[in-house]
């Protein structure tokens, strides 16, 4: 891609993180400097390209879309990342979150269940050269029990409850952002395990796709 291109959209991801993030309140400078630095565009159709740093959800195919920019980083403010952290995220989608997560955390364990998405997404963070992102298909309401427990756990989609084994998966101490509600709308709910108690924090309303899964919606 030409230079003046990667600058254009370089700019229009400033711009992003300035008027729609930082400007809603999100501080933490490692998060800034995170979606200054990942190109969301590469996530989207080249024929979205020019929608890619707006103030919106886009499609990704298969009824599915890439979170808001804002949404992508008022869910991760919440996982208070410092970097050493073991991080689960539940519907990879574009991989966009997912490549956020790799900038701030140790390593990013990430399931999806739609085959159809995860070439895509694997193909755009290698070529970003991420390799501490690993990447499986399956159902996600189930966790992902081999690595576990997880310092932060982070669901993509909305569900009618928290699904279980993703809070056995958390540790302690550990967090986790999960959009809770009706299939039209959710609240954004934060889990904060410490010292064997479960604390729950409800935040914002928003609106997610349906997490599909045996802990979720059914299919
Ligand atoms: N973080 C993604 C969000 C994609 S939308 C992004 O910004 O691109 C939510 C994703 O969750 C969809 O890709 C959907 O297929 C996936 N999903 C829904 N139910 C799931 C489940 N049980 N396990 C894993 N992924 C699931």
């Amino acid at each position: 891609m030409s230079q003046k291109r990667n600058d254009h959209f370089r700019i229009a991801r400033e711009r992003m993180v300035e008027s729609q993030i930082a400007a809603r309140g999100i501080h933490d400078p490692r998060l800034l400097e995170a979606m200054k630095k990942v190109p969301r565009h590469l996530f989207v159709d080249e024929a979205l390209w020019d929608q890619a740093y707006g103030d919106s959800p886009l499609p990704i195919g298969h009824g599915q879309t890439i979170s808001q920019p804002y949404i992508v980083a008022r869910m991760t403010q919440e996982l208070g990342l410092q970097g050493h952290e073991k991080v689960l995220e539940i519907g990879t989608g574009s991989g966009y979150q997912t490549a956020i997560l790799a900038e701030l955390a140790a390593r990013v364990y990430s399931v999806e269940r739609i085959t159809a998405l995860l070439p895509r997404a694997k193909k755009v963070l290698d070529e970003l050269g991420y390799h501490n992102i690993l990447i499986k298909l399956d159902d996600g309401t189930w966790g992902w029990k081999e690595h576990a427990p997880y310092d932060a756990i982070i669901v993509t989609a909305g569900t009618p409850s928290i699904p279980n084994p993703l809070i056995k998966q958390l540790n302690d101490p550990g967090i986790m952002v999960v959009p809770v509600g009706d299939e039209y709308s959710q609240t954004l709910t934060k889990i904060v395990k410490h010292d064997g108690k479960i604390d729950t924090i409800y935040m914002e309303g928003v609106r997610f796709v349906k997490l599909i899964g045996d802990h979720g919606w059914r299919a």
